[in-house]
């Protein structure tokens, strides 16, 4: 991607403010609650006379993201995405993000053009603003860190530790996906590295492949509770793996849980590819990560409301604490949940 010469430009060439001038130049502001965007000391946001949600994210080259299989747009996207997400979980509505970047100079105007247009499209698609950031210069790699701030009226907040007996465990979407389109992107490197002159097999893998690159924030779910009026009792966001988010549901909520393995939302690409791979498909959902779905705890009561909605399932049903965690398998027996997935598939994890 780097290697483009013919169409290079230098950074130093623009300088900070050259750089900061053109970010500020593709900015459409979106929202009215931001009053001062880019080209102040600081943002200045109205926050509507409601509560102020800040979520913020660090993303290190090699670390959390390694450039030879992510394309830079889909890295801005995503940056942005998981963020949002954050906000969603706490069942608030994000309205603003700042993005600071530390840059090295094998990276072109060019290349930061592309990670921008990545981070202007969730933006639009969202319709956040982006209000300001920071620019630096890196010895090697890129950092990217983004903010999100949101808003949301006190009593619609719901945090991680709100959960009682007997309220169902729900998820949207399905699980597994990112994790599976991760393992493919992998393998296609691995062979890559072994012999460059092979192209990439990836056909028959879009959902999987775009469920790792291009993850999309539940905004159409929260807008869905709040449209059917439900409350959760408590919520988070799936970044870790199913099983590692339902523990900080419990206990912060100081409960057990029941969960059943036939309930958990697969998708069938997801569940193909996991079966190729050697991989327990339920183990890539409880330990995959990356899904970015929205985990949480409904009242008895509300389960009308969702029992055949498309967008979420009900996975469980939280226990008294002393009931302990268990998953319920496929052919009735229990198994303890560990947080790291089903014990008898720790060695999955990596
Ligand atoms: P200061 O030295 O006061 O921190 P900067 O020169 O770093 O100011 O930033 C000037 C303006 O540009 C601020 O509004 C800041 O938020 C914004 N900004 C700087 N870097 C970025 C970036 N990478 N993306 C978006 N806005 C940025
Ligand atoms: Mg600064």
């Amino acid at each position: 991607m780097f290697e483009n010469k013919d169409n290079r430009t230098e950074l130093s060439e623009l300088g900070e403010f050259g750089l900061i001038d053109l970010i500020k130049k593709n900015v459409t502001i979106q929202n009215q609650s931001s009053l001062k965007g880019i080209g102040d000391d600081a943002a200045v946001i109205d926050s509507e006379g409601k509560r102020t949600v800040i979520s913020t994210d660090m993303l290190m080259e090699g670390i959390h993201f390694d450039l030879s299989y992510v394309p830079l747009k889909h890295l801005g996207y995503k940056a942005v995405a998981v963020n949002l997400s954050d906000i969603y979980a706490m069942n608030a509505e994000p309205k603003q993000i700042t993005v600071s970047i530390a840059i090295s100079n094998r990276f072109s105007l060019e290349a930061v053009e592309e990670l921008y247009s990545g981070i202007f499209l969730a933006c639009k698609n969202y319709k956040v603003d982006l209000v300001g950031g920071d620019t630096t210069s890196s010895k090697s790699g890129l950092a990217l860190s983004i903010t999100a701030i949101g808003v949301a009226n006190d009593n619609d907040l719901v945090y991680r530790n709100g959960a009682k007996e007997s309220n169902l465990l729900v998820v949207s979407g399905d699980l597994g996906g990112a994790y599976m389109g991760l393992q493919i992107l992998e393998r296609e490197k691995q062979i890559f590295v072994e012999s460059p002159k092979v192209q990439p097999e990836l056909d028959g893998n879009d959902y999987i492949l775009e469920r790792q690159l291009k993850p999309e924030p539940r905004a159409d779910v929260y807008q869905m509770l709040r449209d059917l009026n439900i409350k959760p009792t408590a919520m988070i966001d799936i970044s870790d793996g199913l099983a590692s988010e339902i523990f900080h549901l419990c206990s912060q909520s100081g409960l057990g849980i029941e969960l059943f393995e036939e309930k958990i939302p697969i998708d069938p690409q997801t569940f193909e590819r996991a079966m190729e791979f050697g991989i327990d498909p339920t183990v890539a959902a409880l330990s995959g990560g990356e899904d970015y779905e929205l985990l949480f705890a409904i009242n008895m009561a509300d389960y009308d409301k969702i029992k055949n909605n498309p967008l979420v399932t009900v996975i469980g049903h939280f226990t008294p604490k002393n009931n302990g965690y268990y998953l319920v398998a496929k052919d009735g027996s229990k198994h303890e949940l560990k947080a790291q997935g089903w014990n008898a598939f720790l060695d999955k994890k990596d």
